[in-house]
């Protein structure tokens, strides 16, 4: 460091310098704590910067949106109110790749990259945020097969699935295992050719409606983190009793409940391979994005619900949209949009990169869940009167949200991932 009698040291002199060395071979420490992830020697700036969609990405967009206006926007407060989604939506949605959207198209899906299902499940979450955290389960719930399946179980149980628009449930909370699944306790013990099953999970979305459970369990005489695995039960199998649907705050159209396991008996070729916990762990790095996507999408929607509204209301010889008070809360509600977007865009592309970061996932989930909750917020003081009525889209906005703080990892577990990722590079060095 130059002292301040010594002045600044030139900038060309730093910048010649620079040139020099990267014009050699370019040495980079990933993950070094002040630039974050190095993605790669070749990236570009769009998926560095997240920041940009592509014109593939603006048509799926679009797509998207114009399913949503055709299928859903019209039936949305029925279904609210019925506290249901109709199936055969689910089997068009399926049929439409709006479902399973980044599953590979040689097992069946779209195969989608993270990026575009993410711009998607955001376009979706505008229009429903039930719809979107229905059809994202599913594609969470299948992942795991994806990273730890054989070829005949992904054939099996992915493939077949997705050709006949089934869906599948991603079973890991308990009823004594929420926040920390190393304390899960349904368990798994062999029995000839057969793998037998007992206990029960809670809060499963899909749950009802899931042809497919992916449930992870404990193998006698372990704890913590150890030996837990993940094992593959069709719903119909004997001895699985599914609960009646959860009484929720919001996002009434997505099924939610309790599935327990009575001497459930499946064949061992219905294990996956390796460590559930690592599996689990690895499965929430791919699924956060998607459900900061969902965050987002409540974010856009709420802004289409208030800016209008503000233009037009007059209070006070003005429109409200006059009033700086308002402008306040317009201007925080933009700047947490955006700020979600490239959050979002940000941690898919570093998956589509094949670049895995659970603290880019982490953060992207922490802020899009809290923003998604202030955004919508807002949204409802704007509306004022309107805003709390249950005719208009804010009150639905607002309670579903509140869910997003809460599920696939809370925002205080969220905070230590992030914290403990944050301090991993500077751990063992000297000062
Ligand atoms: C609508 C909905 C859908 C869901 N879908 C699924 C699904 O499909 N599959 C599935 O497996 N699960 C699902 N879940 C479960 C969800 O992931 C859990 O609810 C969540 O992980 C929290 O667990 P918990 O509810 O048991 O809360 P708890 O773990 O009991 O936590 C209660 C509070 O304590 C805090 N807390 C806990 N531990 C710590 C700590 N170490 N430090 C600081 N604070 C802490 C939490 O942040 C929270 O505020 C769903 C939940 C909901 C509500």
């Amino acid at each position: 460091m130059p002292s301040a009698a010594s002045g600044p040291e030139p900038v060309g002199d730093v910048l010649k310098a620079v040139s020099v060395e990267m014009s050699g071979p370019r040495i980079i420490t990933a993950n070094d704590g002040r630039w974050g992830q190095v993605v790669s020697e070749e990236f570009s700036y769009a998926q560095a910067a997240g920041s940009f969609i592509t014109g593939t990405e603006a048509l799926v967009a679009d797509a998207a949106r114009t399913f949503c206006n055709e299928n859903m926007a019209p039936q949305i407060r029925a279904w609210e109110q019925a506290k249901a989604f109709p199936v055969d939506l689910l089997r068009v949605a399926s049929q439409s790749g709006l479902i399973n959207m980044a599953i590979p198209e040689a097992y069946g899906g779209p195969g989608l990259s993270v990026r575009a299902a993410c711009i998607a499940t955001a376009e979706i979450a505008a229009c429903c945020a039930a719809a979107a955290t229905t059809f994202a389960a599913n594609d969470l719930a299948l992942k795991p097969i994806l990273l730890a399946g054989t070829e005949a179980q992904k054939d099996e149980f992915v493939r077949a699935l997705i050709a006949r628009q089934g869906l599948a449930s991603f079973c890991l909370t308990e009823p004594d295992a929420g926040s920390n699944p190393a304390e899960l306790r349904t368990s798994v013990r062999e029995d000839g050719s057969d793998l037998v099953i007992n206990g029960a999970k809670q809060w499963i979305t899909n749950s009802g409606i899931a042809e497919l459970l992916v449930v992870f369990v404990r193998e006698p005489g372990t704890q913590g983190n150890k030996g837990i695995r993940c094992v593959l039960i069709p719903t119909k199998t004997s001895g699985v009793s599914i609960g009646k649907p959860e009484a929720k705050m919001g996002q009434h159209a997505s099924y939610t409940g309790a599935i327990t396991f009575t001497d459930v008996r499946v064949p061992k070729s219905n294990l996956l391979d390796g460590d559930g916990f690592k599996i689990a762990m690895r499965t929430l790095d791919y699924s956060r994005p998607v459900t900061a996507a969902i965050g987002l999408g409540i974010c856009m929607g709420s802004l289409e619900d208030a800016l209008p509204y503000a233009l037009t209301r007059v209070q006070g010889g003005k429109p409200i949209a006059e009033h700086q008070l308002i402008q306040r809360r317009i201007a925080i509600m933009s700047s947490l949009t955006l700020e979600t977007r490239l959050l979002v865009l940000q941690s898919a592309s570093l998956l589509d990169l094949g670049q895995p970061s659970t603290h880019t996932a982490s953060v992207a989930k922490y802020r899009a869940s809290t923003n998604a909750v202030e955004v919508a917020d807002h949204a409802v003081q704007i509306l004022g009167g309107y805003g709390y009525s249950g005719e208009y889209g804010p009150e639905k906005r607002y309670r579903d949200a509140r869910v997003l703080p809460i599920y696939e990892g809370t925002t205080e577990i969220q905070e230590l991932v992030i914290a403990r990722e944050a301090l991993r590079p500077y751990r063992n060095t000297q000062i």
